[in-house]
């Protein structure tokens, strides 16, 4: 696959939403995460930022709604019908956006030409590591449609042959790409900084691991590493019809989330936002952390700990689930009430999950929040099922590659 250097990515990085992705010839570190930027581009900006902000305006609106005019386009926008006749010729020269026919209109005139994004010009390649014994990954086109796949056992491999089977995970994806790829993302387990450096993944060994430097060197190409729940709640935002205002739960060896408000994915003073895992849940003790404290999130909902109390032949699975649930909305009122939220996500294993876990969970955090303001709360399933942080990935590289989500 030859590489792609395209100056759509360079141009756009300055005013690019989620600005992970920053191309491998920037050597300062990306811009815009603890101020927190929407992730998709809503109102027109003063000048300066003008053009690319602009550019990202026209590029999200024929993204979302396709088939679009210049005249709907600058309708739905604000923008005026030269600017977005002048931002459309140079999408078009880019090989980014495509006239696709004609208006049939009954209208006397000349009928109006429609314009799309070219969904077929460029693919992501993204990579989920978060699995408990394998490495995953696909080749996405545009819409975050799956083309292909493949997969590499982990095989115990930590540290650097960790990151070296990433690599080799990442080679193959792009040999199966059928076309220029806009980048490549990642979403890894652990605590992950807006460089790509994954700071902390104990279960991979990874101390401060380069992750996204390693790979954009390796490959040269753009790459985006996140925390596979920040992929995951992206995803969920972008492809699963979620709402702005939206915390995400995976459920799976351990326990981890990722929080959108008014669709601004938040990272926290330490990158750390979400890792609600080792919070101690209630006062009235539980099982050992391997943290080393009692009675933390995991110890109750950590599919491994699910499945040794569904073994014991002293409880019925309602129960154990219904306990569980119950522990997970006890952690989860307190966050629903200071930030007004009005949707919770589970990801994981559904036969755990989706029936007792997630009613005793609603349940449990309605009791504990105030009707007026937390009443229309919903806890529900993911409908991505495994493939939401790839999936996620691919909505991190097209939120910094183009500006769109
Ligand atoms: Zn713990």
């Amino acid at each position: 696959m030859e590489p792609l250097r395209p100056a759509t990515i360079s141009s756009c990085a300055p005013v690019c939403s989620y600005a992970l992705l920053t191309n491998v010839t920037t050597t300062t570190p990306p811009r815009g995460f603890t101020s927190g930027r929407a992730l998709r581009p809503s109102a027109k900006v003063l000048p300066g930022h003008a053009r690319g902000h602009n550019r990202s305006l026209v590029l999200q609106t024929l993204y979302r709604a396709g088939g679009q005019s210049r005249a709907d386009i600058a309708r739905s926008t604000g923008l005026t019908r030269v600017t977005v006749s002048d931002l459309v010729g140079g999408l078009m020269a880019e090989g980014l956006v495509i006239e696709t026919g004609q208006r049939e209109d009954p209208r006397p005139g000349k009928p109006a030409t429609l314009l799309d994004i070219d969904r077929g010009a460029f693919q992501i390649v993204g990579v989920d590591l978060s699995a408990h014994a394998a490495f995953r990954g696909a080749v996405l086109d545009l819409d975050g449609t799956i083309l292909a796949r493949a997969e590499l056992p982990l095989e115990s491999r930590r540290a650097a042959d960790a990151a070296e089977l990433v690599q080799e995970l990442v080679r193959r994806l792009l040999d199966r790409a059928t076309a220029p790829v806009l980048g490549i993302g990642v979403g890894s387990p652990g605590v992950v900084d807006p460089s790509g450096t994954v700071l902390s993944a104990p279960n991979l060994g990874w101390e401060d691991e380069p992750l996204r430097d390693a790979l954009a060197t390796a490959f040269d190409l753009p790459v985006v590493v996140a925390n596979d729940a920040n992929a995951a709640v992206l995803a969920e935002h972008g492809f699963g019809d979620a709402s702005g205002d939206l915390m995400l739960v995976r459920i799976g060896h351990g326990v981890g989330a990722g929080l959108l408000l008014g669709g601004v994915l938040l990272f926290g003073s330490r990158f750390s936002a979400g890792e609600i895992g080792h919070v101690v849940v209630g006062t009235d003790g539980g099982e050992r952390c391997m943290c080393g404290k009692v009675g933390c999130l995991e110890t109750w909902v950590a599919t491994p700990r699910l499945e040794a109390q569904l073994a014991d032949p002293a409880r019925t699975p309602e129960d154990v689930l219904a306990e569980a649930g119950r522990r997970l909305g006890i952690a989860l009122a307190p966050v629903v009430g200071a930030l007004g939220l009005s949707e919770v996500v589970l990801s994981g294993p559904e036969d755990l999950i989706g029936g007792a876990l997630a009613e005793s969970t609603l349940a449990t955090v309605r009791s504990r929040t105030t009707p007026e303001f937390h009443g229309d709360l919903a806890v529900r399933l993911t409908r991505l099922g495994d493939d939401i942080v790839t999936r996620g990935t691919a909505v991190m590289v097209l939120s910094a590659g183009l500006g769109v989500s």
